[in-house]
């Protein structure tokens, strides 16, 4: 079974602007799969649809094996996003907005859980920091530590090195490839190719809201 079914995807906004027209794309549990295209792609309404931010106008979409329109407490509970701007309340320290956020998700409150979730992103010195003090890939690697709170098998990235130097592109890489390590599928949208191919081992192309391609990283160099 797939980590994300998408079957006939389309989006057209209010306005009449079509962001995206009959996806389907399958991405294999256990993968890092790189949603690839230029800025307008679609990328992000995608992102959004599985996230429960943008209502879909047409086609089906599961998570986990859960339809997002059947069951979309399963589906969303089956996914951690990582978002493309960072936002989380300023005057709380990184502890208490993990803490704050695994009730929203009716997780009991665990010390020692919240602890291991900043040292997976190496934010433990900072655990009792307020979060605005915190570096703009400080910031990132809590968005990342916050989307894992419940312990989603899914996580996605839109775009999560766009404005980032070098330095911290190499250290999102290396938790990323770390969580896929521990069995988690990593679904990220760039428009970075190298990004894509260092990182990924499928990649699907999207543009003007079109698939192009889908296909294992390898394939898709060897064509190049
Ligand atoms: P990206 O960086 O993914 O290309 P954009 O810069 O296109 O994103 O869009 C940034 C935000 O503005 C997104 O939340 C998107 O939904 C919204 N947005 C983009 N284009 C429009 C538009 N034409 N009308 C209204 N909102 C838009
Ligand atoms: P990408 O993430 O690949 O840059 P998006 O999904 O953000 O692409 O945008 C796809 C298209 O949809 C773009 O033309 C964008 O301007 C448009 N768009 C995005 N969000 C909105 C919105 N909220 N309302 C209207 N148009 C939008």
């Amino acid at each position: 079974e797939a980590a994300i079914l998408i079957e006939g995807l389309s989006k057209v906004y209010q306005g009449g602007k079509q962001a995206v027209t009959d996806l389907n794309l399958r991405i294999p549990r256990g993968s890092i799969y790189g949603l690839l295209g230029p800025n307008g792609a679609g990328k992000s309404t995608t992102i959004n649809v599985l996230a429960g931010l943008v209502r879909k106008t047409a086609g089906r979409v599961s998570i986990w094996g859960f339809d997002i329109d059947q069951d979309p407490l399963n589906a969303r509970a089956s996914i951690g996003i990582v978002p493309q701007e960072i936002f989380f309340d300023p005057f709380f320290t990184p502890f208490e907005t993990l803490e704050v956020y695994a009730g929203l998700f009716g997780i009991p409150k665990h010390k020692r859980r919240t602890m291991e979730l900043l040292e997976a992103v190496h934010l433990e010195d900072k655990a009792f920091s307020h979060a605005r003090s915190l570096s703009g890939g400080m910031k990132r690697r809590l968005l990342v530590a916050k989307a894992m709170v419940a312990s989603p098998p899914v996580l996605v990235l839109d775009e999560p090195t766009a404005g980032v130097d070098i330095e911290l592109r190499q250290q999102l890489w290396s938790y990323v490839k770390k969580l896929n390590d521990q069995g988690v599928t990593i679904v990220l949208t760039t428009h970075y190719l190298e990004e894509a191919e260092q990182l990924c081992d499928r990649i699907a192309i999207i543009n003007h809201g079109h698939l192009v391609t889908d296909q294992p990283t390898r394939e898709l160099l060897d064509m190049a």
